[in-house]
């Protein structure tokens, strides 16, 4: 390589009046100026102190018509950015002079001055034209020692290269190194072969490429499908696994919900994009995971990674599914800081995410601030509503909806008929329902017939419930047949109840709930034998009812509670606390109610199980560790049982305290003694 050319820069213009502004400047070098011109023009930005202008230099790089006076240039630059370096290289790459690439290269190398992943394609590009071996086997090391070599960028152009200086097999061991190839990476290597008259390796090639193509094409398709043991069986036959297909088994396993197998697949690879984050993170999301999966998203912002909407949107319910309100401001700020917070979608996400957490006002906010709401946002708002038995304003926002014009759908009324039949506007939700189905022409499913027959048997009009299941034209599947008898174990009605469970089971063998609910039927008619032979039966299926769990979040951590728990490390202060409550709330006359609890025991020890509900220890952890005047929110997997009702009822007049439950399907606002719900759910 010869010595680098001197700069020969006129720093006297005469025709400069005034300093000219880099807008009049970068006009003047985008016109193809000669190179008198192009000096003047460098000379001005010298003088009007410009040169940290990186737009101007790139120009003036770029249009000089002298390689050797661009080369100059470049080579007085005191630090140049890599992405500066890399468009200098790939221009030279591709001019008349590709050799001026190594200068650029060689300059940078010896300074010590950043070279990124995106330099060396083009520089490997400009080795190649010059067929430099010497070269690029340096560059080839450099990128070693750099970790660049596995990077498909990089070992497609190394192909490349070799293949250019007559170097068929270490170009071959490097494509067999790389863990993707694309098609460019194939059609080069093949036509390596074919230049070097190799025609039966290039044959050869050519069939593994259709073969990898085809398997790769055939296992996306079973891994979408979801037919996940044919998929496996192609990607366990791959080598090398691509970032595609490994990205397509993790979808197909978390969409699938299969989260352990994606995971497996998750951790093994060693490169991973945006798209395969989101699979993941959605994928736990949705399988009841959601604090791995705030975990992960975590994880993926620690490595510097911005997350798209789809990412946003599955963080978003899985906080949604938490219940945990600091996380759900946190994760609100963030939206906003990123630039989400105009997108409607993740608006709609975060009404129903401050809803589940408990903030109906925080909800609300959301949704007054969109500057454009859909039915989604509208149909959020008044499930908001619905599930904080606040009927009232579920039905004046189903109202103001409709004046805004703003079509209601099949999902609206859902929220709305819940709305009714959990605060017992039997008239008003019946309307609904007839306008639902004669003014919007929306065909009833079993959700809304499920939400009718839970309005007249909350209500206590058995009689009407059965009529809607004995007279909808759909075949009553287990929502309606569990409504029922749901709405007959809560007024007593034994015989309907144990008629409704039977159809249940009918229909799902297996069903917990049924077994469960015909067991409490029979607990409370104390008919235990046919109590046992249930038990009996549940225990021979290996089912037994869903543990009761109850989740208290407090300084940003979470702490969970199971029925009767001694885990946590503040046991002992715990349970004296609950003693505490328990002596407290007997004076003003409580006594633990033990209808809800189905096991054939003795009255003595039922109270005692009822005492250690899961959502009772949650309670008094936040009694012990929460600020005097916060608001107590606990979040629990199962439907409240009357006691704890009772107890927290008790508890919010006797201590003050606010207390915010969630139960699986509403919101249960305790203050002074009384409850959002009246009673009532
Ligand atoms: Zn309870
Ligand atoms: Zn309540």
């Amino acid at each position: 390589m010869s010595a680098l050319p001197q700069p020969t820069i006129s720093l006297v213009s005469p025709n400069l009046k005034s300093l000219p502004t880099p807008k009049t400047l970068l006009k003047t070098l985008s016109s193809s100026p000669s190179l008198t011109h192009l000096k003047q023009i460098h000379a001005q930005i010298l003088r009007s102190n410009h040169s940290h202008s990186h737009t101007l230099i790139l120009k003036l790089l770029l249009f000089s018509p002298s390689l050797p006076y661009s080369l100059s240039i470049f080579s007085h630059l005191p630090h140049p950015l890599p992405s500066l370096s890399t468009r200098f290289v790939r221009h030279l790459s591709r001019s008349s002079r590709p050799e001026f690439a190594l200068f650029v290269y060689l300059r940078l190398r010896n300074e010590g001055i950043k070279i990124d992943r995106f330099t060396f394609p083009p520089l490997l590009k400009a080795v190649a034209r010059v067929e430099g071996l010497a070269e690029g086997k340096e560059i080839h090391g450099f990128g070693f020692k750099l970790g660049l070599d596995s990077d498909p960028f990089v070992q497609t152009g190394l192909v490349g290269m070799y293949l250019a200086c007559g170097r068929v097999l270490e170009a071959r061991l490097v494509f067999d190194k790389m863990s993707y190839r694309d098609i460019v990476a194939w059609s080069i290597m093949i036509d390596g072969y074919c230049l070097s008259g190799l025609f039966d390796d290039a044959l050869e090639l050519f069939e593994e490429m259709k073969r990898a193509n085809i398997e790769s094409a055939l296992m996306t398709m079973y891994a979408s499908c979801g037919c996940m043991e044919m998929a496996q069986k192609l990607f366990n036959q791959m080598a090398p696994k691509n970032l595609v297909v490994s990205t397509a088994m993790v979808s197909g396993y978390s969409r699938h919900r299969r989260i352990e197998d994606a995971r497996l697949i998750f951790d093994q690879m060693v490169e991973k994009d945006l798209v395969c984050w989101s699979a993941m993170i959605s994928g736990y999301a949705e399988s009841d995971q959601p604090q791995e999966a705030l975990r992960l998203f975590n994880e993926l912002q620690s490595l510097g990674m911005r997350p798209d909407q789809v990412t946003m949107l599955s963080v978003i319910s899985a906080c949604a599914h938490l219940g945990v309100l600091e996380k759900a401001k946190w994760i609100h700020v963030y939206a906003d800081k990123n630039g989400f917070g105009g997108a409607l979608p993740i608006n709609n996400a975060l009404i129903d995410m401050y809803a589940k957490c408990g903030s109906l006002e925080r909800a609300r906010g959301v949704f007054e601030k969109m500057t454009r709401r859909n039915v989604i946002s509208w149909t959020s708002m008044i499930n908001a509503f619905a599930i904080h038995g606040d009927a009232n304003n579920a039905l004046s926002f189903f109202h103001k909806m409709k004046e805004a014009h703003v079509e209601p759908n099949g999902v609206t009324f859902v929220g709305v008929l819940y709305a009714c039949s959990h605060a017992g506007l039997v008239d008003e939700g019946q309307r609904i329902f007839a306008s639902m189905i004669n003014e919007h022409k929306i065909a009833p499913k079993h959700e809304h017939y499920g939400c009718m027959v839970d309005l007249f048997g909350r209500a206590n009009l058995l009689r009407e419930a059965l009529e809607i299941v004995e007279t909808m034209p759909l075949a009553p599947n287990v929502v309606i047949w569990g409504s029922l008898m749901a709405a007959c174990q809560i007024h007593g009605e034994t015989e309907l109840g144990e008629f409704a469970a039977k159809r249940l089971l009918e229909l799902e063998p297996d069903h917990d709930g049924a077994l469960v609910l015909l067991s409490n039927i029979y607990a409370k008619e104390k008919k235990w034998q046919d109590v046992g032979e249930l038990r009996h039966l549940m225990k021979e299926r290996g089912i037994s009812k869903e543990k009761g769990c109850s989740r208290i979040e407090l300084n940003n951590e979470v702490h969970e509670f199971l029925m009767a728990d001694r885990n946590h490390k503040q046991a002992d202060k715990i349970y004296e606390k609950l003693d505490e409550v328990i002596s407290q709330l007997k004076l003003v006359g409580y006594f633990p109610n033990t209808r809800s609890v189905l096991v054939d025991l003795e009255e003595e020890e039922k109270r005692e199980v009822v005492l250690w509900h899961s959502e009772k220890l949650a309670l008094c952890y936040g009694l012990i560790n929460g600020g005097k005047d916060s608001c107590i929110r606990i979040v629990k997997n199962l439907r409240v049982c009357e006691d704890c009702h009772t107890f927290m009822k008790l508890v919010s007049k006797l201590y003050g305290r606010e207390i915010v439950v969630r139960d699986r399907t509403r919101f249960h606002h305790y203050k002074d003694g009384l409850c959002s719900c009246k009673d009532y759910w």
